[in-house]
């Protein structure tokens, strides 16, 4: 298909540069073009059909063809398509939006800054802490901790944030302060013996006695996924989240949930910092807030937060901070719409409802040859493929999860290989129905790679 000339997988094989992609195995097999989509369904160039088990990219709560985001992007369009937030400058949608945030995010979280993307909130997130601490004239406080695995984008400062190999491996970015702490993944990295209550009080202690050893005036802010989403759907071990908050509290570190993806009820909570019980002083998110139809990325901060910048921006005369696109009128009334759709359907209690049929199909395939350790929350999951015995990678790292997640193609289900686990996280729209063929499909390609 991808010889005949002038074909539309030629032209991506002849000029396109894929993100995530190894290039020249592009060249070689050509691009899996997405044409149409329906509820949780994508259709390629060819007409075949596919449940979309990760969202797209974690992210498509609404599902793929919903006629309400269309009108509301058509509706700003022809209002005002664009205007601009710098400046005293402002916009309907976007002072709803903040506002209807501020209203459906965890106590104390009431103001939105606006970007395009999880990545460069990341980094804005990484800039307002450094202000916010120059401000208070602690110049020398201005660490951040972060954990291996954890997946916070990948421009130079969020880049840093991950603690992903692929994500660093040579592409030398500059040397931002920043510690990673052990992964909270206890099958994997609990010790020979020790129990879960064990291995939270060890990793417990590694944060205090990490901030102790560099200095708790040197520390600005911790930075987590409640769950951890690209890194292998993560979940932390019982009571790792409120010892992380009380130790940073302790040592006036603000908190920050990067909820980019488990944010508006992935998790079967409205926010994954209330599945673990911790309250964020600063939290990402992204991907949902939208349904992916438009780019916006939301940070919510607390009073504290605003107060300490608001007060620097008095002094300096601005905050010297901001994109062309914060703000968006149009991504931001999709994103107004799509919360409100999630809210009139009850997604989030969609997500509730499902998590014992989701999690008890994931669960099924936890003898199967292949699996190591099956894992997940909400509606979302993953399967690490591994040796049971000795939780290592059965053959080269990556390479079988990879094999999976091609046979579920084939099968009819897009899901993800991340690293050794093949992650699935579907829309909140799904139906026990879905459910039940995505595991369906899932268990032919494990089978078949078996
Ligand atoms: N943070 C988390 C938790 C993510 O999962 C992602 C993307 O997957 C990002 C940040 C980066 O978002 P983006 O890809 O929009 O830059």
């Amino acid at each position: 298909m991808n010889q005949i000339p002038n074909s539309l997988h030629a032209s991506d094989i002849a000029h396109s540069i894929h993100p995530y992609t190894n290039a020249r195995a592009h060249e070689a097999q050509g691009p899996l073009i997405i044409t149409r989509g329906d509820g949780v369904r994508v259709y390629d160039s060819e007409g075949k059909e596919y449940i979309e088990g990760l969202a797209g990219l974690w992210s498509v709560a609404v599902g793929f063809s919903e006629p309400r985001l269309r009108d509301a992007a058509i509706a700003q369009l022809d209002a005002l398509p664009y205007y601009h937030s710098f400046a005293h400058k402002a916009n309907e949608p976007a002072i709803r939006l903040a506002e209807k945030l501020a209203e459906i995010t965890p106590e104390g979280l009431n103001r939105a800054f606006f970007t395009n993307s999880g990545s460069e909130a990341n980094d804005t997130v990484i800039k307002m802490v450094w202000f916010l601490n120059n401000a208070l004239g602690r110049p020398q406080k201005k660490k951040f901790l972060a954990r291996t695995k954890g997946y916070h984008g990948i421009t130079i400062a969020s880049g840093s944030l991950t603690g992903l190999p692929a994500n660093h491996k040579d592409f030398d970015l500059p040397a931002i302060p920043v510690t990673h702490l052990t992964c909270p993944h206890f099958w994997k990295f609990g010790a020979e013996g020790e129990t879960e209550a064990e291995f939270t009080a060890r990793l417990l202690e590694e944060l205090e006695q990490t901030i102790l050893a560099e200095g708790p005036e040197t520390i600005a802010a911790f930075i987590g996924e409640p769950c951890m989403g690209a890194g292998g759907v993560i979940t932390p071990p019982e009571g790792y989240w409120p010892g992380v908050a009380a130790i940073c509290a302790k040592h006036d570190i603000l908190l920050v949930s990067d909820e980019v993806i488990n944010g508006f009820g992935r998790l079967g909570t409205p926010f994954g910092c209330q599945k673990y019980g911790f309250t964020p002083d600063i939290m990402v998110t992204s991907k949902q807030l939208t349904s992916s139809y438009m780019p916006l990325a939301a940070i919510m901060v607390n009073d504290k937060v605003y107060d300490a910048i608001a007060d620097h921006t008095a002094r300096l005369g601005t905050f010297g901070h901001g994109y062309t696109a914060s703000g968006h009128p149009v991504a931001c009334a999709v994103g107004l719409e799509n919360l409100k759709i999630i809210e009139e359907r009850d997604l989030m209690g969609n997500a509730a409802r499902l998590e014992p049929a989701f999690q008890a199909g994931l669960r099924a395939f936890a003898d199967h040859p292949l699996v190591g350790e099956v894992r997940g929350t909400g509606l979302i999951g993953g399967l690490e493929l591994a040796d049971k015995a000795t939780k290592q990678p059965i053959g080269k790292s990556g390479a079988l999860a990879a094999r999976v997640a091609r046979a579920a193609q084939e099968a009819g289900l897009i899901c993800r290989n991340v690293y050794d686990t093949v992650a699935l996280c579907p829309p909140l729209i799904v139906t026990e129905e879905d459910i039940a063929q995505i595991f369906a499909r899932l268990g032919a390609a494990l089978d078949q790679v078996a």
